[in-house]
């Protein structure tokens, strides 16, 4: 299996490339301009947003279409008028709990605890599990039933997930939510069986490390929590992060 790269672009926005197959999640923002300097060398390129919010889906991801094998938008992208700009000969648009496959790519969604989907991408042996804004949004502050809601949502999910294997996670630990920042990765490592995390959407916050008791013992895993754009790891299988 060829290692996986993968580029921080900016918030939940990745670019991953697996020799000469290029993936882009989330892509509002390439300050670094990593996506167009790989291009060239790209031979397959499959470009996915999970959901309509302007982090994490921006319409010109379409100056991809040249490239790109398809773009895999949440439905509910479908309500911006800016998708009608998308190349819809290319553009595959899942709902939740559904499912893609074609040419050596697997596709699969789940349900979000915000808007739109999470995605696992299966390709040449390798599952790579994105979950958009799926996370368990308890804000500091909020009303008790508020907050009950989101915990709700976010188990309810959970269990359609207990049991997941991927070699791969991008989760959001987002430092807005104070001490509840990581509530939502700890449950997730803890009740799914992912062989390494990427924690992301924490725009202007310190880098984040685990805290000791993060991960239940014996299932520690390696963790990359990027925040310059640009920045870049490589992930051999069942190994860790390498720079
Ligand atoms: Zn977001």
């Amino acid at each position: 299996m060829d290692a996986l790269e993968i580029t921080y672009l900016l918030n939940s926005g990745f670019f991953v490339r697996l020799g000469d197959t290029g993936f882009i999640f989330d892509d509002y923002q390439d300050p670094a301009g990593a996506v167009d300097k790989a291009l060239p060398e790209l031979k397959e390129l499959y470009i996915f947003a999970s959901h309509a919010h302007f982090d994490h889906f921006n319409p010109a991801i379409r100056r991809y279409a040249g490239k790109a094998n398809a773009f895999f938008l949440s439905s509910d992208i479908r309500l911006l008028t800016s998708s009608k700009q998308m190349p819809m000969d290319k553009t595959i648009w899942l709902d939740t709990y559904d499912g893609y496959e074609d040419n050596g790519i697997c596709v699969t969604t789940f349900d979000s605890t915000d808007e739109g989907t999470s995605f696992l991408v299966e390709k040449n042996g390798w599952r790579i599990f994105h979950a958009g804004d799926f996370n368990w949004w308890h804000w500091e502050g909020d009303t008790e039933e508020n907050n009950a809601f989101a915990r709700n949502g976010f188990r309810k999910q959970m269990k359609r997930l207990e049991g997941l294997t991927a070699d791969i996670a991008f989760f959001p630990v987002d430092g807005r939510l104070g001490t509840a920042q990581t509530y939502g990765a700890k449950e997730f490592c803890a009740r799914t069986d992912v062989k390494a995390l990427v924690a992301m959407h924490s725009v202007g916050y310190p880098r984040w490390e685990p805290a000791p008791d993060f991960f239940l013992p014996g299932k520690e895993i390696p963790v990359w929590a990027p925040v310059d754009s640009g920045e870049r790891r490589t992930l051999t299988a069942g190994g860790g992060f390498s720079k």
